[in-house]
């Protein structure tokens, strides 16, 4: 053990491990990086759908995007879609793509939405995302450079694939070490800080820093630390989930979207890739038995994927702990992934915080041991803005929805609702949500977010509806047409996309 910081041990294997291999190595060479892993504790597997940052991500630990895209099995995914959220109606669906409206004053632009004749949903008045969602088609051409996009977009991937590619790219070309062992004890070291780990091939490892991604086992943030856990189980319900996968045929349609179904007591998601549709029943154990939601997911396979035989599928059950840490670093340890925390799945909000840790952590790594608590307290003060604004941002589709089963209901009670999304809800009656509702700097969920989920369930407001639309306003919904249409004739299906990369071996590296 020095002062310096030159050695990193991270414990864990899954995303969250091999994503922090990958980062730290590839933002800081000179570090001497360990990753261990119990061969025997399996990963979580799930975790498919991801951010936009994701983009930055895979440009900076340097794989190629159609390495990426061709050994995990993925696909574009530019938002996501929200069916029966509202009331549960056949027709009821909307939208929340990732690319921002058109600048401008939001009330202006919605009164010109208000104003245009039909029905047009808000989403696809804001952005040509919508139509080019709506029609499978790829967020970019492939002569594009890589992780450029005509749209915003992030991507769907197998978990499994994608946790072994980064370890592969890790190990092979950023010369992180691999161990296979399982971690059995912690030592301790002066002023709490970790001094080394032991493991059950009889081995020790020391190190500088310690990274946790053990999972929901928390081995080190909690099992050593005793980093308190905050529960939200009070605003957020749902702690199971049944996933399938879906075996599809070479020619069936990759959607572009997560579409996220609501259902009785929680919502189902259903995220397309070029040979398997991964599909999950989301849900309360408080609201809803594992049998019926069992049937729920096998009415929806039934339902949604022709051809599939929903009778033959095994679905495994997934039970998750809903909260987060009061502190996720603490002395020389910090936590990533599940080990943080964890909000059910409903927008994808953890490997993007996985991704923003790892940022903040390489951005801002402690070069001696002296300024780590320092640089723990910025950690822990940012982190937590970012849980409570996921845990207030997934609330918000509950919140708005008017469905009238008892789980909607629960979901609905003012107890349950945090009071800054109460506020702002009571704000978002006289005004747009703004940029100065989320002055963070690296927002996950911006006001446009809030936007998109706010107008898809609820409309225009009254007051608005009523008002004027300006020229301007008018002129960028006019735009948002254009570029809709120029669009949709010269951007190529994601079959089509996804196909051809996998006919051109040289567009990838292999690992
Ligand atoms: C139902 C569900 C759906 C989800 N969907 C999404 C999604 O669409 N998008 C998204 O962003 N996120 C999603 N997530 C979250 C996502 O799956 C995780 O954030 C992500 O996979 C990271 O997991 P992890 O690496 O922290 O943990 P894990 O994958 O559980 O990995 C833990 C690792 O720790 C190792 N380990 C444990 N104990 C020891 C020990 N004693 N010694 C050595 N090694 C040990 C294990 O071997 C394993 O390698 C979902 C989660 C759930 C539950």
């Amino acid at each position: 053990m020095t002062d310096r910081i030159g050695q990193i041990a991270i414990v864990g294997g899954g995303t969250a491990g091999w994503l922090s291999a990958c980062v730290l190595a590839a933002r800081h060479p000179g570090l001497q990086i360990t990753l261990i892993e119990a061969p025997d504790i399996p990963t979580i597997g799930v975790g498919e759908g991801t951010w936009p940052t994701m983009r930055e991500t895979l440009a900076t630990i340097g794989i190629p995007e159609a390495e990426f895209l061709t050994e995990c099995d993925a696909a574009f995914k530019q938002g996501s879609r929200f069916d029966g959220w509202v009331s549960g109606a056949a027709d009821d669906s909307y939208y929340h793509p990732f690319t921002l409206p058109p600048a401008g004053d939001m009330r202006d632009l919605l009164a010109a939405w208000a104003g245009q004749d039909g029905e047009q949903p808000f989403a696809a008045a804001m952005t040509a995302q919508a139509a080019v969602s709506a029609a499978n088609l790829a967020p970019r051409q492939r002569a594009m450079p890589d992780y450029a996009g005509a749209l915003n977009y992030a991507y769907h991937l197998d978990a499994g694939k994608f946790a072994a590619l980064l370890a592969r790219h890790a190990t092979r070309r950023l010369s992180v070490r691999r161990i296979a062992a399982k971690v059995v004890a912690v030592r301790g070291g002066e002023a709490g800080h970790i001094a080394a780990l032991e493991l059950d091939d009889g081995s020790t490892l020391a190190a500088d820093l310690f990274v946790d991604c053990s999972g929901q086992a928390a081995l080190l943030i909690d099992g050593h630390c005793g980093a308190e856990w905050i529960d939200r189980s009070d605003v957020s319900f749902n702690d199971r989930a049944l996933a399938v996968q879906v075996p599809t045929a070479p020619d069936s349609t990759v959607a572009s979207v997560t579409i996220g179904t609501a259902h009785e007591a929680g919502w189902l998601w259903d995220i397309a890739l070029p040979t398997r549709r991964g599909i999950g029943c989301v849900y309360s154990a408080r609201h809803m038995t594992d049998q019926r939601a069992e049937q729920v997911l096998r009415d929806y396979v039934g339902r949604a994927v022709p051809g599939s035989d929903a009778a033959a599928l095994t679905p495994r059950l997934l039970k998750f702990r809903t909260g987060h840490r009061a502190r996720f670093w603490q002395g020389n340890c910090i936590a990533i992934g599940l080990s943080a925390g964890f909000i059910e799945p409903l927008e994808a909000s953890a490997i993007v915080m996985i991704e923003l840790s790892l940022r903040a952590l390489a951005d801002a790594l402690p070069l001696r041991r002296e300024a780590m608590e320092l640089h723990a307290s910025r950690f822990n003060q940012r982190f937590l803005y970012r849980w409570e604004r996921i845990v207030e941002f997934l609330k918000l589709h509950y919140a708005l929805s008017r469905r009238n089963e008892p789980y909607w209901l629960a979901q609905r009670a003012a107890e349950t609702i945090p009071q800054r999304l109460a506020e702002n809800l009571r704000l978002w009656a006289e005004q747009p949500p703004a940029p100065r509702d989320f002055p963070d700097f690296e927002e996950i969920f911006p006001a446009a977010s809030q936007q998109y989920v706010l107008y898809g369930m609820s409309g225009a407001p009254q007051d608005i509806a009523t008002t004027a639309s300006t020229p301007a306003a008018a002129a960028r919904l006019a735009e948002v047409r254009e570029r809709s249409r120029t669009m949709l004739a010269g951007l190529p299906g994601n079959r089509t996309y996804l196909g051809a990369l996998a006919l051109a071996p040289a567009e990838r590296r292999t690992a």
